[in-house]
């Protein structure tokens, strides 16, 4: 193993010390262009100043950066194969720190300050004693992570000669929420593949894992990535006043039936390859009644956190649909039941209740609407657009409901009924494939590269296929077909104002994924802490391995 221990524990301390919370004014900036001059006091970018690029995202509300850099290595002349090392910036907030919140960028520091301040497990208490771990706002996520790749970067900038082809890596902002940074990142990424001839072979990522159970003590590689889709609805009820409830249709009953077949329901795991993900949970579940009336809503919204392994986006639309039916069925079911029980005791003649069940997809919606008028999808198109002008920073998936109700004002029929649609941003499920050649290459040479480092790695290190936590590497390959992506765009009512997916990139990229990342526990909480052997050691000594075998 080569000695990185000290180099990266240094750097991550540095880095730990620039809060770079993601979306502060300035502070992802601040944090960039710390590693753009980390890079331009190195030999090698002093020679070729171009290569150290600190990159403006594009089509972003804030002014914040990418640091990006990279080498050409020279080995045998030199080759096109290219490989990406990619991290995040960003962190989360650090409001868990309370009045302690300065200490959240001092590693050193830190450990005391819990002890003190803050009531903490015997766990904590244990890994505090044990000297293992560094404690810190994104030590964990991902800033171990990203030194890890700067010393890396710095070696081969040192000794090109190493490497029959090249290096890029990528530092990026806006991981933890609109992956402005990711996606600002793939312009020159689809450049420098014109420019310089680039031939994207690898991805390797180096975003942070944990256990998976209390008691596991290995640590992960994983290949690939499980992919997340946000299935929303926009529930139309029809309204009453209080005195007649009965002739209301309350959405808040119809989405609280939706949430009960839905959260945590097994049947929408995906099981792919052996490893399954976890079932839905709701995101959100709402109407959009401003202030009391004794009127019941006329609308309500309920989205969900879909996992997938092996499900493309137009199989999860399905099998959700199947779902929200079962769930408008027995609310229709019950509404009756009670409505009879009701009429009984009240001595009232029973009669059956109007509602159908009623479920479009937002693609069926807008069609039925354009076969009624030519002139819809240019309404709708307007409508768009002069909402996102309104308010350029509105919530996505309230922006994607307004966009439904409108559409759903437009119909003859003004019976209740629901529409589902994607809310939210789709992050892609990343599947290697054996079959392919470049994933091939990929998988060999991470399983040489950990059987190398095992013996001094003080941990088994395990190989798993899908990075369970969602990461940027979603952007950088496509393992779902065309038609399926096609589907996903027309179910996004934000598609094209405020959400493209940009697949003709990605799809000039797609590359095989890797990551090869820190470990810890508790990220994103007060506690996330990093295991210093593993990921100032371990991690870059892996990676190191896995990037000479592939450009040798
Ligand atoms: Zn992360």
């Amino acid at each position: 193993m080569v000695d990185f221990f000290h180099e990266v524990e240094d750097l991550t301390k540095n880095l730990v010390g620039i809060q770079s919370v993601n979306t502060a004014p300035g502070q992802e900036t601040a944090i960039a262009g710390y590693i753009h001059q980390y890079y331009a006091e190195l030999e090698y970018f002093k020679n070729y100043p171009e290569r150290n690029i600190l990159q403006p995202t594009t089509g972003d509300l804030l002014e914040r950066h990418n640091a990006i850099s990279y080498i050409k290595g020279t080995k045998q002349g030199g080759s096109d194969q290219t490989i990406i090392l990619l991290g995040h910036i960003d962190t989360v907030g650090i409001e868990d720190f309370r009045d302690f919140s300065d200490y959240a960028t001092k590693p050193d520091q830190l450990p005391a300050i819990l002890k003190e301040h803050f009531s903490l497990s015997q766990e904590v208490l244990d890994d505090i004693e044990s000297g293992r771990y560094m404690f810190g706002r994104g030590a964990l996520d991902m800033k171990a992570g990203v030194a890890g790749h700067m010393v890396l970067m710095k070696h081969f900038s040192r000794h090109p000669e190493q490497l029959c082809g090249n290096l890029i890596a990528i530092h990026e902002c806006d991981e933890e929420s609109g992956s402005k940074g990711i996606l600002s990142a793939l312009d020159l990424l689809v450049e420098l593949s014109e420019r310089e001839g680039f031939d994207y072979i690898a991805a390797i990522n180096a975003d942070y894992s944990t256990n998976h159970t209390p008691d596991d003590q290995n640590v992960y590689v994983y290949h690939g990535s499980i992919g997340k889709l946000l299935p929303t609805i926009s529930v139309f009820g029809k309204e009453a006043h209080v005195g007649q409830s009965f002739a209301a249709f309350d959405p808040n009953l119809l989405i609280a039936m939706v949430t009960r077949q839905v959260s945590l329901n097994p049947i929408m795991s995906d099981q792919a390859k052996g490893e399954t993900t976890l079932p839905p949970i709701s995101l959100k579940q709402a109407d959009q009644k401003e202030k009391y009336t004794v009127q019941t809503a006329l609308n309500a919204l309920a989205y969900y956190n879909v996992f997938s392994h092996g499900r493309t986006p137009s199989e999860v639309l399905d099998l959700f649909r199947d779902q929200v039916i079962i769930a408008y069925d027995e609310t229709i079911e019950l509404l009756q039941q009670r409505y009879d029980a009701y009429c009984q005791m009240a001595g009232s003649e029973q009669s059956q209740l109007p509602w159908k069940t009623r479920v479009y997809t937002w693609e069926e919606l807008a069609e039925e609407l354009t076969e009624q008028s030519s002139e819809f999808p240019k309404e709708l198109e307007k409508f768009k657009h002069d909402l996102h002008e309104k308010d350029r920073a509105m919530d996505m998936r309230m922006f994607s409901h307004e966009v439904v109700k409108f559409a759903w004002k437009k119909r003859a029929d003004t019976s209740p009924g629901l529409v589902i649609h994607f809310g939210g941003v789709y992050n892609a499920r990343v599947e290697t494939m054996p079959e392919s050649d470049n994933d091939k290459r990929l998988l060999d040479s991470v399983a040489q590269a950990i059987a190398s480092i095992q013996p001094q790695a003080k941990r088994s290190i395990k190989t798993r296929l899908f990075y369970p936590y969602i990461s940027d590497a979603s952007f950088l390959a496509v393992s779902d077909d065309v038609a399926s992506l096609k589907r996903l765009e027309l179910n996004m009512p934000s598609y094209g104002t405020k959400y493209i997916h940009e697949l003709d990139k990605i799809l000039q990229i797609d590359v095989p994924i890797v990551n090869i990342g820190t470990f810890g526990k508790d990220g994103h909480m007060l506690t996330e802490r990093v295991d210093k052997w593993h990921s100032f050691q371990n991690v870059p000594n892996i990676s190191y391995q896995t990037i000479l075998k592939l450009l040798d």
